[in-house]
């Protein structure tokens, strides 16, 4: 007989003089103990019935005498199926072989749509999981938000866990980098010079490295410093570091100029906006994976009318959903998807006014109010104009010649051409659309 066995006896014996003899055979009679994890006894039960009346009834009972006989504090009852996954559990704990996937399960490359504007991003993603420490050291990727950009680091992290799993990998953000950083310096508590070694151990003792939004290192200048060290110590001992960020290098403010040469050691790579074909594969995968209920027609709808970003379109398609069936509907057509964007806009841009528009644009480019309205011909003056016409167009759906009438006082055609201009500019050119996208964060007051 095994000492739990033993223990347990004593427990029975402990409590069949304080209940009735009927209690003790239904219930109690009934637990087997089956082992001590981490200062607690496990019983078996069973059943649910016998495992519930036992907890109501007698777990003050059973508690008072598993701390005398077991000396435990803490006890648990379990279902027989239940203990074939505990069991499981404990074994591996105690073997230490248990690694927890710290990474997203849906941030897969499988479930990354490839298209033209991020097929090189992608390629050199995978490049780099596959062989890391190879020829794309450091990996630089950027490009504005919900583009995909955490998602294929995600991709990075779950492929090395599947294919490699003993290569030690760390994901953080820059803020978590930052955060620690500097609880390290201003940890009042014990030896500072521990805390900076635990520190360094953390991030110096890895293979791969990815530090996601690494733009807001700008302006910490602390920051950059530590992390130029991590940086050298990981390159120097030909560690991986993948570092993702929402504008090139270059662009970052106050970055110093030893950071940004290391960041043009390896592979710098943007991100581009999706374009409509990317858009709809990117739905139809969502609702494939969500298993939605959704016409081609209402994915095509969504596609063409958001054009931002992609985590943007996830979050109308899945408003759609919602709407349809709180309409009771079975499968989701383009009307439930104008509703939904109906709702959106008007939301959205209650209170965007064409005024709100020009005054915000004048401000971002630091060009008079008067100039953008006036008939100058100046580069940036004309830009700044038609960024206006073009926001006011999209986002306030205010017909061209309106706009030609009442607000430039010009013709028709040339409004179009100034609105059709800069549409084609959002596309090709990636530095106007990260201007076009912080004006319209800026109006929406995000
Ligand atoms: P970022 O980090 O660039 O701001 P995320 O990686 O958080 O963007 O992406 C936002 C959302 O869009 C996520 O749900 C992500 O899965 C999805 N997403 C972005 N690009 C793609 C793509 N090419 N294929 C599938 N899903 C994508
Ligand atoms: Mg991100």
């Amino acid at each position: 007989m095994n000492n739990i066995d033993e223990k347990w006896g004593l427990v029975l014996d402990d409590l069949i003089n304080q209940m009735t003899v009927i209690s003790f055979d239904m219930w109690i009679k009934k637990l087997t103990p089956l082992d001590v994890y981490e200062n607690k006894l496990y019983l078996e039960a069973p059943n649910t019935a016998t495992k519930q009346n036992c907890l109501k009834n007698f777990s003050y009972l059973l508690s008072q005498s598993i701390s005398n006989n077991f000396n435990l504090e803490d006890f648990e009852i379990v279902l027989p199926d239940e203990f074939e996954n505990i069991k499981n559990t404990l074994k591996e704990s105690k073997n230490g072989i248990q690694k927890n996937n710290p990474f997203n399960p849906k941030y897969t490359f499988e479930n990354f749509v490839v298209g033209k504007s991020n097929q090189f991003v992608y390629s050199a993603v995978k490049a780099v999981a596959e062989n890391p420490s190879g020829k794309f050291n450091p990996l630089f990727i950027y490009g504005g938000v919900g583009l995909g950009k955490t998602h294929l680091l995600h991709s990075i992290g779950n492929f090395i866990f599947e294919t490699r799993p003993n290569l030690n990998i760390l994901y953080v953000t820059c803020e978590k980098f930052t955060n620690d950083y500097l609880e390290t310096l201003h940890n009042g508590n014990g030896n500072k010079i521990q805390h900076i070694s635990s520190f360094r151990e953390k991030y110096r003792n890895v293979d791969i490295l990815m530090v996601d939004d690494i733009q807001f290192i700008s302006n910490k200048k602390e920051t950059q410093e530590e992390f130029f060290h991590t940086f050298n110590d990981l390159y120097q001992n030909n560690k991986q570091i993948i570092i993702s960020s929402d504008r090139p290098p270059r662009e970052i403010a106050t970055l110093e100029e030893r950071l940004m040469s290391r960041f043009s050691m390896g592979l710098i790579q943007d991100i581009q906006s999706p374009d409509f074909e990317t858009r709809y594969v990117i739905l139809q995968k969502k609702a494939q994976l969500e298993n939605y209920k959704i016409t081609n027609d209402a994915l095509a709808l969504i596609a063409d009318t958001i054009k931002t970003n992609v985590r943007e379109l996830e979050g109308v398609l899945s408003k759609t959903i919602f709407l349809t069936s709180l309409l009771g509907r079975s499968i989701t057509d383009v009307g439930e998807v104008r509703e939904a964007i109906s709702d959106l806009i008007e939301k959205e841009n209650s209170n965007i006014s064409p005024q709100k528009i020009i005054d915000t644009i004048s401000r971002y480019y630091n060009i008079e109010k008067y100039l953008i309205m006036g008939t100058k011909r100046n580069k940036e003056i004309a830009f700044a104009r038609h960024v206006c016409i073009y926001l006011i167009a999209e986002m306030l759906n205010i017909p061209l010649s309106t706009i030609g009438r009442d607000i430039f006082n010009r013709d028709h055609t040339s409004i179009m051409h100034a609105r059709n201009k800069i549409s084609k500019l959002y596309i090709d050119n990636p530095k106007t659309a990260r201007d076009i996208d912080d004006i319209k964060q800026i109006l929406l007051n995000k």
